[in-house]
């Protein structure tokens, strides 16, 4: 199966991301990732990337369709597939669907999680990450029990740049012009296209992406 989980920066899509994994025989890209790794890795692709990270803005279409298609190529994944922050914008949904139909397949459900901005700008705000596990915390809603330290490893909490609250407020805008047409373009061309509340319980979101996907639980 092949999965998009789709919504605006905040909502959840790492959370609920996490849990499908978790599962046996699934997969997660996770575009945000893998260019954090490569700006860490300060690799070409790394340094133009951060340019438009740090400010918020989406990274030109090329790069990133040139590091998805790569992934894919080397994971050669049989198994289920979830896309966590890729496609973005419709061209690389575009793109994604070529790619997918070269191998013979097609995107079977596009979750798309919704929240409100104002919930959403209070929930990135208070959001930290673990600087080596990549364990994500929030400060209101998910304190870690040492503040500023993660509970798996001891490691120092971060709060990413692009977290900031301008940086925020252009996230939110660009997600709004650029990815909200991905959705329109998954019904268009057939997709499933489920809508789901973001802004309730993590373990009810969770449920409710399991019903949609038809999976027992998550
Ligand atoms: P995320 O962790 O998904 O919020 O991604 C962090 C940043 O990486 C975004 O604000 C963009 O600058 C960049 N990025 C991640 N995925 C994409 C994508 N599919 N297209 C363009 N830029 C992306």
């Amino acid at each position: 199966m092949h999965v998009v989980l789709l919504g605006p920066p905040g909502v959840g899509k790492g959370t609920q991301g996490v849990f499908l994994t978790s599962l046996p025989g699934w997969t997660r890209i996770v575009t945000g990732d893998l260019l954090r790794d490569s700006v860490a890795l300060g690799s070409n692709l790394g340094l133009e990337a951060e340019k438009y990270m740090t400010q918020g803005h989406l990274v030109p279409d090329e790069l990133i369709i040139a590091l998805v298609r790569d992934y894919m190529t080397n994971c050669q994944s049989e198994g289920n597939l979830v896309f966590d922050g890729f496609p973005r914008t419709e061209v690389q949904a575009c793109e994604l669907t070529k790619m997918l139909g070269l191998l013979g397949k097609s995107m079977d459900t596009v979750v798309v999680l919704e929240a409100k901005d104002q919930a959403l700008v209070e929930r990135i705000s208070g959001r930290r990450s673990c600087s080596d596990c990549g364990e994500v915390y929030n400060v209101h809603t998910y304190p870690p029990e040492k503040s500023g330290i993660c509970n798996n490893d001891g490691s120092a909490l971060v709060h990413r740049t692009d977290d900031q609250p301008e940086t925020v407020v252009n996230r939110l805008a660009i997600y709004k012009s650029e990815t909200e047409p991905v959705i329109q373009y998954y019904e268009r061309i057939g997709s499933r296209v489920c809508r789901i509340d973001g802004n309730q319980d993590v373990g009810q979101v969770r449920t409710l992406i399991a019903q949609a996907l038809g999976l027992e639980k998550i």
